[in-house]
């Protein structure tokens, strides 16, 4: 169902859940904590939800990130626990939104689980889902998914935007830019260095799309931060300017990665930096 920010028509659109190492997801948290928050499976997996963005008025449709996709060998399937097929474009579906109706793709990063929809094969051939969009990624990311390392290469996979950079249609942003009006991409690094969330903001109602800077309202807590950030004491960092303005300023929140309700608000603050999440 949609909600309103402002002048502007806002949709959760999902494609499906996959399933990731529970330790991994929580970082130095012991699982004796966030196994209660997160049960995980016989594999010690927890399930994890892939929610995009979709933001309309009548002058555009923007996509923010576009979960997994489908272009995964059979075994990568099955670590994972993708569907058999993505979701993406069926929930889009569903809203009357076609591939051709969508001008803008924001990606948080390049990682896969963020921009593996972006990019799919038709007939063997590669190309862009979204064939009219102009997919925004920050620049700095678009260097670390191109020069990876031994520690992020398992995560950027070019298959997801090599067509996109060779067609022209990646736009490469530096810092803070207001993509639309209302809808500005701010850099939130730790995960990654190019890391960017997004803020909403229309006739006075504020939304933000937080990406891996909070995966999930279970990781609200300032160190709940994932085993993956390649830089954790940055994400420390930016979560506690983020939190300090989304709290007090009392933006709604989603999450990229929960499972069920997606939507939330991030409570506390008060000089202890104590944050929680409160359940709409
Ligand atoms: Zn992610």
């Amino acid at each position: 169902m949609g909600i309103r920010c402002g002048k502007l028509e806002i949709d959760v659109v999902s494609d499906g859940d996959f399933w990731l190492d529970g330790g991994a997801m929580f970082g130095v948290v012991p699982r004796v904590l966030w196994e209660k928050v997160a049960p995980p499976d016989n594999l010690n997996r927890i399930q994890l939800g892939l929610n995009c963005l979709l933001v309309r008025s009548d002058q555009f449709t923007l996509l923010v990130d576009t979960g997994c996709g489908d272009k995964y060998s059979k075994k990568e399937k099955q670590i994972y626990g993708f569907e058999t097929e993505s979701l993406l474009l069926s929930s889009l579906g569903r809203l009357g939104v076609g591939p051709d109706d969508v001008d803008y793709v924001i990606h948080t990063h390049l990682h896969f689980d963020h921009c593996g929809g972006s990019t799919r094969a038709v007939e063997g051939r590669l190309n862009a889902t979204f064939p009219n969009a102009r997919y925004v990624v920050q620049k700095e990311e678009f260097r670390a998914a191109t020069h990876p390392h031994e520690r992020n290469r398992a995560s950027y996979r070019k298959e997801n935007w090599e067509v996109l950079n060779d067609f022209r249609k990646l736009l490469l942003i530096e810092g803070e830019v207001e993509i639309l009006p209302g809808v500005r991409c701010v850099p939130s690094p730790g995960h990654t260095e190019g890391h960017q969330s997004v803020l909403i903001e229309s006739s006075g109602e504020k939304l933000a799309f937080l990406g891996d800077l909070c995966p999930t309202s279970a990781h609200v807590p300032l160190a709940w931060v994932m085993g993956y950030d390649l830089y954790p004491v940055l994400t420390l960092q930016t979560r506690k300017e983020f939190y300090q303005r989304l709290a007090s300023e009392k933006w709604l929140i989603v999450f990229e990665h929960n499972v069920g309700q997606p939507f939330g608000r991030i409570v506390g603050g008060e000089g202890v930096h104590r944050y929680e999440v409160a359940e709409l």
